[in-house]
């Protein structure tokens, strides 16, 4: 099978590519450019990759010829999606590429893909909860909860206009399969902060996507830097590329919504796991109040993922675990 990947060269995308890959199937990926295209052929290295350049999602008719030029393709896993914190026009650079960027990928397959029987999209836990709700301990989120943001509150700070985006996006696909009952079967993957190491040695660099910059910048800041205040659900990259593969392999994932989720993290938690299990960095990374993650992560909503857990049949990896690889994958880069 010939599986299409929109944002192949992304944090989360990048393993999707080399799961399916190693699963035998080829994989078409969009990309921005040819330098990145070849750059993650290079990585790849094999003929069951090739790309296929989307400049912009968002821009009408973005996926069009990418399908028209490979009609053999049978799944499309949609994936590209601007993931920042450091937004200045809310609408431009967040909400409208997500949305649009959404519409155009199924508007594509509709008009172009005629043999894709599968689509699976990258949407987030940011469309599960509700900012209030997440901080409400006596509040459980599931699979059936979905983030009552309003597109006016999103357009209130960077944090809030990123929610937005992937709750507006992921609506409008529900809303294009209801109005349009596609041939193609949907389902959604809605990650928490996603940790883990990056799919190649070679791709960590001083600066990494949003959620893996979590953990950089506490081995980066130095003694003296600020211990994260990010806090909430996590899961590792490896299992959110099973996931999506899931997706599209199992009957049972058809119209769900895999909200994957292994547990709560802190900050704190994260810079205790560091300071007792790199002696190498003692000293060098901030210290805290060990032990206070309990606390901190206290008045968050319990979540309740048994529904995609029993779908996924597999265990999610623990904090530990993905906090452990992503920084001697950090380590080993500086030696
Ligand atoms: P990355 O930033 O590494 O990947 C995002 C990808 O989308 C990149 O390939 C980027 O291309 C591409 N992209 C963004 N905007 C556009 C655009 N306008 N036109 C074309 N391509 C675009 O982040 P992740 O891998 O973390 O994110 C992947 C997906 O997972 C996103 O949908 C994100 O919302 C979702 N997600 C991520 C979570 C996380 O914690 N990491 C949690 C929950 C969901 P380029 O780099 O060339 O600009």
């Amino acid at each position: 099978a010939t599986v299409f990947v929109s944002g192949a060269t992304g944090f989360i995308a990048q393993h999707v590519v080399k799961l399916l890959i190693t699963k035998g199937y080829t994989v078409i990926g969009s990309v921005r450019s040819s330098a990145k295209g070849d750059h993650l052929k290079k990585l790849l290295n094999t003929d069951k990759f090739s790309y296929e350049i989307v400049e912009d999602i968002e821009k009408a008719g973005a996926f069009d010829k990418a399908l028209e030029a490979n009609p053999q393709v049978s799944v499309f896993l949609h994936t590209a999606s601007p993931f920042h914190f450091k937004a200045v026009d809310f609408e431009k650079e967040l909400l409208l590429p997500a949305v649009n960027g959404t519409k155009n990928a199924l508007k594509a397959i509709q008009l172009h893909g005629k043999n894709v029987k599968h689509v699976v999209i990258t949407s987030s836990y940011a469309a599960v909860a509700t900012a209030s709700k997440e901080i409400d301990n006596t509040h459980t989120i599931t699979e059936a909860s979905w983030n009552e943001i309003s597109w006016d509150q999103a357009l209130n700070d960077p944090v809030s206009a990123y929610r937005g985006s992937k709750t507006f996006a992921e609506k409008a696909a529900w809303e294009f399969v209801e109005v349009e009952k596609p041939d193609f079967t949907l389902a959604i993957v809605n990650p928490s902060y996603v940790f883990g190491p990056q799919a190649f040695d070679s791709e960590v660099k001083d600066s990494l996507n949003t959620s893996s910059e979590v953990i950089n910048a506490i081995v980066k800041n130095g003694a003296d830097g600020a211990i994260p205040a990010a806090k909430g659900g996590f899961v590792d990259v490896r299992d959110v590329a099973k996931a999506h593969l899931i997706g599209f392999e199992s009957k049972e994932a058809v119209n769900q919504r895999l909200m994957l989720n292994s547990g709560r993290f802190s900050g704190q938690d994260i810079v205790d796991i560091l300071n007792e299990s790199f002696p190498s960095l003692k000293g060098k990374i901030p210290v805290g109040q060990p032990g206070h993650g309990k606390e901190i992560i206290s008045n968050l909503a319990k979540v309740d993922n048994s529904k995609t857990k029993k779908i996924l049949g597999f265990e999610l990896i623990d904090l530990k675990t993905t906090v452990v690889d992503s920084v001697k994958q950090i380590l080993d880069s500086k030696k």
